[in-house]
């Protein structure tokens, strides 16, 4: 063996982390068994899967499908075989040669950040066997290969593969053997294993076994020379004893106190009494081996919902899961109708790392079709993506299983349940919000961002999403408010719910816009996050009534270009006269100027016309684009309304100025510093602040009439 072993070197950092995993979970051992087990559930689901297509696939093979544990005491080895797709010799090396799928970079990215709570929920997985191991066996045998395989690694960074010497022993499969390090010699403990066990094989749907003995009552007879041992021992064995290992009876030695009782009780009922009274006759204890199986339960998903505890749901989901904390809320049902499915839905007390928030394609969701595990990737064909952080499992015995993955995406069946699905987890967040608004609360801190995003990806469910949102409003700036009781609180005559962007909620508060709206007594939502502003814009209405935006021209008003003067104490030609000069002096940016008829205190504000982006659009654009020239380019080009207000005694000195003399560059200069306070007291950004700064520089200098001796100043240093 050794002449034909290949040494090979871990892939980069396998080694490290490997060594970060094992310094990490050290309290944590036990894990490593579920680790193990839920990879010989992932082997036996896909031959399971494969047998459908082609049902030659276990002629060569053993027919079971099964994961079998076994120890040897002196060896002080433990073992894990399963019967399922097994590794070719590439796939060893591969599989086993790096560390998991999930990502390194992500997981040294949670080690750094010091929260190693969350280590179980890499996909660590089969390395997990080091925490226990000093030396790991693993010997395979694929459907692909017409030879066995055996890895061998001892955790130092290489490990080696080499053709089993005797030959295929496993018929199909998987056999893990872990030489178990000095201080782990406990897992050699059966009773102890098939604790750990039935608690980490709640969602395996194979038989989980174990080699294990059971005491049984023989009778026998006392004559040496009768050979044959009378089986009526199994008549006083307890009745109820399967080949299952009950619940609470790990301890085998209160297994077999309470069987010696029973069997005594048995012994007094039984008819057998008789012949035990006879000398010639003696009732001894017998051990007998055999494989035992440890669940014996359905998956969790295929149970009846009453008989299932929170606690056993909790438990399901962090193993399952990998989870570090219980879910917040469970959705366990069964939906008839067009297609039939069973379904068990969690939404996570943890939310995924913010860059996962919107992934494109999700592990979450397990389909079970006739209990074959049929795909567990999924990009929006069965939850739409702003609800990918639900995890869940969907059993379907109504669609077919001989479709390849690609056909099944494409059948209505699969689109009907994800409609019903949808509904389904929006119609218990409801109700959450509804009954639990504390427990609503710590979701939407955690996942608001998702109900927004769903406000503009899924318009079908617009309405039933709008009724999950919460918001700061002007009403109440530090407690997010829901929208029923925004509309419960509407004075009366208020036809419409207002909103406006701003960066914090302060500025909110302080926006010019806030000004009028404030005076007539109405609440306005604000929209803080970049995601909120898209929710509004996407929103229009909120049970049937519009939402309305005052950073930008309302549509309804008449012409876009003249203003009706109307109400002002000036004459529309001279009014024209004004917007022509200042379309002259300022330029491109200005669309055009209108008189206010709600601004109060503040002498001017820039809006963006009915059809361009809002001042909040445009922050969220900046927000959105990394860096982008052409961004900057295309803003400019959003042209902005500039309004006035005609009563200000800043706008009617300016107004007088330009009447006066409307070529004084100090007057034109003050134009063009007014409109930059005007962007920036409408919210948006300057495209060449250097500029205004100088200019505000230099009239500070002016207001205190220095400005020659600063002009002198700059000039000599520049
Ligand atoms: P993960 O399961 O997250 O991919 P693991 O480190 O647990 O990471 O396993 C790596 C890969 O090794 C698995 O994806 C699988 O392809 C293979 N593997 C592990 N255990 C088994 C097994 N018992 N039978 C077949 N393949 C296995």
């Amino acid at each position: 063996m050794q002449k034909n072993t290949e040494s090979h070197e871990y892939q980069a950092d396998t080694n490290k982390v490997m060594g970060i995993l094992i310094d990490n979970l050290y309290q944590n051992k036990d894990i490593f068994l579920r680790e193990l087990i839920s990879n010989a559930n992932d082997a036996l689901d896909k031959i399971r899967f494969q047998m459908i297509r082609d049902p030659t696939t276990t002629e060569n093979g053993p027919k079971e499908l099964e994961i079998l544990i076994d120890v040897n005491e002196e060896q002080k080895t433990l073992s894990i075989t399963d019967t399922g797709i097994g590794m070719t010799k590439e796939e060893l090396i591969e599989n086993l040669g790096r560390i998991a799928k999930s990502g390194t970079s992500e997981f040294q990215k949670m080690l750094q950040s010091g929260d190693t709570n969350l280590i179980g929920q890499f996909g660590v997985g089969f390395y997990s066997a080091f925490l226990v191991a000093d030396k790991v066996t693993v010997i395979s045998k694929s459907n692909n290969s017409t030879k066995q395989y055996i890895w061998i690694s001892d955790a130092t960074s290489r490990f080696s593969v080499v053709e089993d010497p005797r030959g295929v022993t496993l018929g199909r499969g998987t056999s893990i053997i872990l030489h178990l390090k000095d201080n782990c010699y406990n897992y050699v403990d059966r009773d102890r294993l098939v604790s750990i066990i039935k608690h980490y094989s709640m969602f395996v749907d194979f038989p989980v076994k174990i080699w294990h003995f059971k005491d049984v009552y023989v009778t026998e007879s006392k004559n040496e020379d009768a050979a044959d041992t009378d089986k009526i021992g199994k008549e006083i064995f307890n009745d109820d004893d399967k080949d299952v290992i009950e619940e609470g009876s790990e301890d085998g030695k209160e297994e077999s106190e309470e069987s010696d009782e029973q069997a005594t009780k048995s012994k007094k009922k039984s008819k057998k009494e008789e012949e035990e009274d006879n000398e010639d006759y003696e009732v001894v204890k017998k051990r007998i081996w055999q494989w035992v199986q440890i669940n014996d339960k359905k998956p969790i998903w295929l149970r009846d919902p009453t008989e299932v505890s929170e606690s056993d749901y909790d438990e399901f989901f962090m193993i399952f899961y990998k989870e570090p904390k219980p879910p917040l809320l469970h959705s366990h049902f069964n939906a008839e109708g067009r297609v039939v499915f069973n379904a068990l839905f969690f939404i996570p007390s943890v939310p995924p790392p913010a860059e996962k928030t919107f992934e494109q394609t999700t592990r979450n969701i397990r389909l079970y079709v006739k209990r074959i595990l049929v795909a567990d990737e999924w990009n929006d064909e069965i939850l739409p993506t702003y609800l990918h952080f639900v995890k869940g499992v969907i059993d379907s015995n109504d669609l077919t299983l001989n479709v390849d993955r690609d056909r099944l995406i494409k059948l209505n069946s699969l689109k009907l349940i994800k409609r019903r699905v949808t509904t389904k987890i929006l119609s218990v967040l409801r109700n959450m919000f509804l009954n639990d608004p504390i427990k609503y609360a710590e979701f939407y801190s955690k996942f608001s961002g998702n109900i927004k995003f769903g406000i503009v990806d899924d318009p079908v469910n617009k309405q039933m999403l709008s009724k999950l949102l919460m918001f700061y409003t002007s009403y109440s700036p530090r407690k997010l408010t829901t929208l029923d009781d925004y509309v419960a609180r509407m004075k009366k005559g208020q036809e419409k719910i207002y909103w406006i962007g701003a960066p914090t909620i302060d500025e909110a508060i302080m926006s010019p816009y806030m000004e009028d709206l404030l005076d007539q007594g109405y609440e306005v939502l604000f929209a803080i996050e970049p995601i909120d502003v898209h929710c509004f814009e996407q929103m229009d209405e909120f049970d049937g009534i519009p939402l309305s935006n005052p950073e930008k021209k309302d549509p309804s008003q008449t012409d876009e270009k003249v203003q009706d003067v109307s109400g002002f104490n000036i004459s529309q030609r001279n009014f024209n006269r004004y917007v022509r000069w200042f379309k002259r002096v300022i330029g491109d940016k200005i669309d055009t100027v209108i008189l206010s008829r709600r601004l109060h205190t503040t002498p001017a504000i820039c809006i963006s016309t009915s059809y361009g982006y809002t001042a909040s659009h445009e922050r969220l654009l900046r927000a959105q684009t990394v860096h982008d020239s052409k961004l900057d380019e295309n803003l400019i080009m959003n042209h902005k309304i500039l309004e006035l207000n005609f009563d200000h005694p800043t706008i009617k000195d300016l107004l007088d100025r330009i009447k006066k003399n409307h070529k004084d560059p100090a007057v034109i200069e003050d134009a063009r510093l007014i409109f930059d306070n005007a962007l920036l007291a409408g919210g948006f950004q300057l495209t060449d602040s250097l500029n205004f700064t100088k200019r505000v520089f230099r009239m500070i200098g002016k207001s205190y009439d220095i400005d020659k001796e600063v002009a002198d100043f700059e000039e000599e240093n520049k």
